[in-house]
């Protein structure tokens, strides 16, 4: 027998796994639907739910509307164990969700007498008359609890609906936010027992999504078939690909053990491309690795205008490895404050590698830091030619004792994406020089 499609709900059987709870959020709300207002909250009560082991199966922005909140409620509690919502627990015609529960659980309200008491008290603390409809949020429907809410006037509810739970909350952060700390935190724990979902990521630069996913599916398939099992996914950006790893289960040592292993299998196979295990961004590692070494870094952008100096700085503390840098987007600034001959423009042009290396050079020298980078390139839309079309960019990296490198790339996209490209490219062959001792 099916679930949730008769009102009220009838459940047969049960819905998942025991050891691999779901959960689903449903964002209530027409402002959420327009332009200018963005759901939030989902992003807090997913990473919420996950700390106790409850994987998402999906979520949903609804409007104040009762047939499509009680459709989307009822089929959320068919498919999940707990079902979040938020908002529309306010006093107004279009505060909803009081109404949508009572209807999808087949139950009546009743007035609460604390509730609202409670809400009197709040209304006389600030010495203002209650008015008439805030008596509809002391309405509960049948068998829910009430989670008190401090910060606000509509209360929290907590409803079981055959094997399922509906956990309402409301829209406001500020209110939602402790209310799930104090009430629902715990209930979870109750229900569900100390569950754990853990993850880790692998940060690659410098190699495509469809080249790392070569190297990574014979390692996933073994990772899905263990126990406890690791599901995988990629994620491309431009310049970064990302391997997200999530394991769940009740032993959160068990559970970091084999993300490690994992962590390991996937960057050995993958080798120097992976520079991040722990969180950390391409900046912070490159910083770390300057720091280690007590090495400094000035930096010469003509194309990418000061991100890549733009990137390293968003490090805090980054002003121990960091000197600065000079933007020379003009070639007159490429020779006057970078000590770039004009032969070398003239004879080559400013996109090359000629260009690029004496930008790295000169940078280096005139900042004395141990590593110097130089970036040159058409970002486009205009100035590209048959030989150097646009997205062609240089890049090098000028260290001690000759140690240099000089790399012509040519990327895809727009002038947002060839600028992006070029500074994670930067960033990864300063990574690359860096950990090869180029301080
Ligand atoms: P409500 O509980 O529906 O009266 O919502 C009150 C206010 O909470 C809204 O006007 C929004 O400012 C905020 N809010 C509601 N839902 C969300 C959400 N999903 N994410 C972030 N803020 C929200
Ligand atoms: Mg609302």
């Amino acid at each position: 027998m099916g679930r949730g499609h008769r009102y009220p709900v009838v459940v047969a059987g049960p819905l998942t796994d025991s050891s691999s709870p779901t959960a689903e959020i449903l964002a209530i709300g027409s402002e959420l639907l327009t332009p200018f207002r963005v759901d939030t909250n989902s992003l807090f009560l997913t990473s919420r739910l996950n700390d106790h082991g409850l994987e998402l199966l999906g979520k949903a922005v609804v409007g104040d509307r009762p047939q499509a909140l009680v459709d989307a409620l009822r089929q959320a509690v068919g498919r999940a164990d707990v079902v979040v919502t938020t908002g529309g627990l306010g006093p107004t015609d279009d505060d909803l969700t009081r109404d949508a529960l009572a209807a999808v659980a087949g139950v009546p309200f009743r007035e609460e007498a604390a509730v609202l008491a409670a809400i009197a008290d709040r209304f006389a603390r600030r010495k203002m008359p209650m008015p008439a409809i805030n008596r509809r949020q002391a309405l509960v429907p049948e068998g829910a609890t009430v989670l008190d809410n401090p910060n606000g006037t509509a209360p929290g509810l907590w409803l079981a609906v055959g094997r399922s739970v509906i956990v309402a909350l409301p829209g406001p952060p500020r209110e939602l936010k402790p209310m799930w700390d104090t009430h629902v935190a715990p209930r979870l724990l109750a229900r569900f027992g100390q569950q754990h979902l853990r993850r880790r990521t692998l940060k690659i630069a410098g190699r495509g999504e469809s080249h790392v996913d070569e190297i990574a599916a014979p390692i996933y398939g073994p990772l899905r078939a263990a126990s406890p099992a690791i599901d995988t996914s990629i994620l491309a950006s431009p310049g970064q690909v990302e391997l997200h790893l999530s394991a769940k289960g009740h032993d959160g040592d068990a559970l970091d053990r084999a993300l490690e292993q994992a962590v390991a299998a996937l960057a050995d196979a993958i080798g120097l491309p992976v520079f991040s295990v722990d969180g950390r961004e391409l900046e912070e590692v490159v910083g770390d690795l300057l720091r280690a070494r007590g090495g400094t870094v000035a930096v010469a952008e003509s194309c990418t205008g000061g991100l890549v100096l733009g990137r390293l700085t968003n490090v805090s503390g980054s002003s121990a490895w960091v000197t600065g840098g000079v933007v020379a987007y003009d070639n007159a600034v490429k020779v006057r404050d970078l000590g770039v001959p004009e032969s070398l423009l003239a004879a080559h042009g400013a996109v090359s590698e000629p260009v690029a290396s004496a930008m790295a050079v000169g940078v280096r020298t005139r900042l004395q830091t141990s590593v110097g980078v130089g970036i040159t390139g058409i970002a486009g839309p205009t100035g590209g030619s048959e030989a150097k079309p646009v997205g062609t960019v240089v890049i090098a990296v000028d260290g001690p004792d000759g140690r240099h490198v000089v790399r012509t790339v040519r990327f895809p996209g727009d002038r947002v994406m060839v600028r992006q490209m070029s500074v994670q490219t930067a960033l990864d062959l300063l990574r690359r020089a860096c950990a090869e001792g180029c301080t």
